[in-house]
């Protein structure tokens, strides 16, 4: 045997089957792991992981790192969370295939859909490519985790039938053509193929999805089936009815054509029907669909500052103009006496949101009186309209004022814990690389050992690491990952149960250009291993690039 490059000595072993915890070492040759039990031999890097617990790398199937990929292939700072694998495209956003004169829509879509901002896009996003597969090509090279890469069916519609994907039905030789671009892009080794239904695009309109009837998609999934791959589907989240129809629709056409689907997110807010969904999903399953959901670990907490931009503030109108402004110019609108009413509509609209912003940070004198408390109680005690208690806030701030919103979605823990343990659903659903003025979509991870194992014990240690590898790598068709065992790729990571965690999110100014992102860092994660390289060690990153196409 030749000598191994990594042997990991005296580890926990979770191997990622749901299997009790066991003590071994673990060798590794080549991008694969070559013995699991005693190993006799050294190997040529030795590592001593005494009390740690070595797990498959975590695999991450809800990001939206396309962009960042353009400037940081490394996809920072989600692998310091032990995550080896991610996919991205989701959501029916992606880079291609696009035309030489669409750039600006695809942008468009990744700021109103993502949040992203679309002078930093257009700087950093070269579109040194059109297809699909001349894409991919320049995405392989030096990639520091595994990438999966779904395409959007609103770019590949858009990219055959131009702007007139954003106002009918397609043709039968529209559909052909998208068919065969979709066949194509597969074959060069795309994920699978995303859609959404849920978001507006920067200009106020549907995205192409929104116009696609039954055969369309049908004819669609039916290529994905043939090429066994995934299909992403963020139903129409608006309304219980519009979800549900997804799922239904969803649900039939996984029955017809063989299609694996996951619908993604399944989050927990009250009164938004996320049961009916569940038992949807279960009794199209029940009949032999191949459809599953995708949550959340994390409660979706946020900072809001209105000088960046927001999810909350593009499905009306005049805020999305406003939030599509530099701060002058959003100052400039909030500012006009003749928008007062319409804000103050428009808010009302999106009130059950908004209402619940609290005032985290001010820095004007007028508002320190407001640190603390929610616009709905400022509004409430002033005897004023919602809009114009918000507009006054934060003009009165130059727009720099910082609000959360904290403890409303995704926060029952223990209904959280069921739908993290439902063989149905995946943990997905993060957002890593996307709404990154808002939140960090990285370290849920590291927050389920935190909270559900260790403080909460509401998941065994292997039934965290299943839910995060083999159940994924399984059901998403992720070959030879997802489990220790001799032939596997080696997808490791080594953590300490006791300690692992996330930091709290923090501001950094580290985008091209000085912009910045609410990152986290991991507690507790000592290697991160990506086909057997070593990527990450004490949460440095090494020069190792061994991640692949997925
Ligand atoms: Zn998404």
């Amino acid at each position: 045997m030749d000598s191994p490059s990594i042997v990991i000595r005296n580890a926990l072993v979770v191997d990622g089957t749901g299997r009790q915890a066991y003590p071994a070492d673990v060798a590794v040759t080549g991008d694969r792991i070559s013995a699991v039990g005693t190993v006799a031999v050294d190997g040529n890097v030795e590592i001593d992981a005494e009390g740690m617990v070595l797990a498959p790398g975590f695999i991450d199937v809800h990001t939206h790192y396309d962009p960042q990929l353009c400037w940081d292939k490394l996809a920072t700072p989600t692998p310091e969370h032990g995550v080896t694998s991610i996919i991205m495209g989701n959501c029916s956003v992606g880079l291609a295939p696009v035309a030489p004169g669409a750039h600006e829509e695809v942008i468009g879509w990744f700021t109103s859909v993502e949040d992203m901002d679309a002078d930093l896009l257009h700087e950093n996003v070269s579109f040194g490519w059109e297809s699909v597969s001349e894409y991919l090509a320049q995405l392989r090279p030096g990639l520091g985790p595994n990438v999966g890469v779904f395409v959007g069916h609103a770019v590949i519609r858009a990219y055959v039938m131009g702007p007139a994907s954003q106002r009918r039905t397609a043709t039968d030789e529209e559909i052909q053509k998208m068919v065969d671009v979709l066949r194509e892009a597969l074959e060069a080794g795309a994920f699978g193929l995303s859609f959404t239904y849920n978001h507006l695009d920067h200009r106020g309109h549907e995205l192409p999805c929104h116009y696609a009837d039954r055969r369309e998609i049908k004819a669609l999934l039916q290529e994905v089936a043939r090429a066994d791959r995934m299909v992403e589907v963020s139903p129409d989240f608006r309304t219980n009815g519009n979800a549900i129809h997804a799922y239904d629709l969803f649900g039939e056409l996984s029955l017809e054509t063989g299609a694996r689907v996951t619908l993604s997110p399944l989050l927990i807010i009250r009164g938004n029907g996320w049961q009916e969904r569940l038992e949807r999903l279960e009794m199209w399953r029940a009949k032999g669909a191949k459809v599953f959901a995708q949550t959340q670990v994390r409660p979706l907490d946020m900072t809001i500052d209105l000088s960046k931009g927001s999810l909350l503030f593009g499905k009306t109108p005049l805020w999305r103009s406003i939030m599509d402004q530099s701060v002058e110019g959003k100052t400039a609108l909030l500012s006009d006496p003749g928008n007062r009413d319409i804000i103050n509509a428009e808010t009302d609209e999106i009130a059950a949101s908004v209402r619940n912003l609290i005032v985290r940070t001010t820095f004007s004198d007028r508002n320190a009186q407001y640190v603390g408390q929610s616009l709905k109680q400022i509004a409430a005690s002033e005897g004023r309209r919602l809009g114009e208690t918000l507009v006054d806030i934060v003009l009165a701030d130059e727009m720099r004022t910082e609000f959360t919103l904290t403890g409303l979605v995704h926060a029952d823990v223990n209904a959280v814990a069921t739908l993290l343990k439902n063989p149905a659903v995946h943990i997905g659903s993060a957002d890593a690389g996307a709404h990154i003025t808002a939140f960090s979509g990285a370290g849920d991870t590291c927050y389920l050992f935190e909270k559900f194992v260790r403080s909460e014990k509401l998941l065994s240690l292997e039934h965290a690491v299943q839910r995060l590898t083999s159940d994924i790598a399984r059901d998403w068709g992720l070959t030879d990952r997802g489990e220790i065992a001799v032939g596997r790729f080696a997808d490791l990571v080594l953590f300490d149960p006791e300690t692992i965690a996330r930091e709290p999110e923090e501001w950094v100014n580290d985008l091209p250009g000085g912009g910045g992102r609410y990152v986290r860092k991991a507690r507790g994660v000592s290697k991160v291993i990506v086909n057997g390289q070593i990527l990450l060690a004490e949460g440095e990153y090494t020069p190792a690039r061994s991640g692949q196409l997925l």
